[in-house]
């Protein structure tokens, strides 16, 4: 069984197959397939953007496809910047712009305003004959007001898990892959990418 991730990064990819317990050779990338599409991600959820690309993919290639999305919600922002993680601030992946908007929107709410959040991460896995599963995954924590650490990407210097005294950009990248929003989601797809794994072709 050939299970296509609607993304090109290598790292996403390696992340995901070890984190779904899948064995190597199992999950292969979308780039394997020229002119996949790429799907604007426009809906008001991170489990509606997970399966409209898990959709397109696997229509383009008739594989079981797996699919991601994942941001940051922050409580007293309505749970902004949500979907809209990657371009907050309007440029996609300027993460030095979107951090400083984030504090400065919570600094505007004032000195109270709490400062809990969570990465939510969904991941949607589409059947070749269209059957569709989703699965959520949290990671609960407060927003700092700076950064620290190097490590990591996106929100990560600013992000101070529940229970940690290191934030996701000071944890090494292996301990923050063991209790992860993505981490908590492939968990939950684990069983059923088994199954599939071990059931017969198409089944
Ligand atoms: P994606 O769905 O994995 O591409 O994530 C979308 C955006 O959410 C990223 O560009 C980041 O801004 C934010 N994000 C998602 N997961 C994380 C994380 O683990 N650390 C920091 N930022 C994240």
């Amino acid at each position: 069984m050939k299970l296509v991730l609607a993304s090109r990064n290598e790292h996403k990819l390696a992340e995901l197959r070890v984190l779904c317990g899948l064995p190597e050779g199992t999950l292969v990338s979308a780039a394997s397939f020229p002119g996949a599409p790429e799907p604007e991600e426009d809906a008001d959820t991170f489990a509606g953007n997970a399966l409209l690309k898990a959709r397109a993919l696997r229509d383009f290639t008739g594989e079981w496809a797996l699919a991601d999305d994942s941001g940051l919600c922050v409580d007293a922002l309505g749970g902004a910047p949500g979907v809209l993680s990657a371009r907050y601030a309007g440029r996609h992946g300027d993460d030095a712009a979107n951090n400083s908007l984030l504090l400065r929107n919570l600094a505007a709410l004032g000195p109270k305003a709490p400062r809990t959040c969570h990465f939510s991460c969904a991941l949607a896995l589409v059947s070749p004959d269209g059957r569709e599963f989703v699965a959520i995954g949290l990671c609960p924590g407060v927003l700092l007001h700076e950064g620290r650490g190097t490590d990591g990407f996106g929100y990560d210097p600013l992000f101070l898990p529940d229970g940690r005294d290191r934030t996701f950009a000071e944890l090494p990248r292996e301990v923050k892959c063991t209790f992860s929003h993505r981490a908590a989601a492939a968990a939950r797809m684990r069983p059923l990418l088994a199954k599939v794994l071990h059931a017969p072709k198409n089944a």
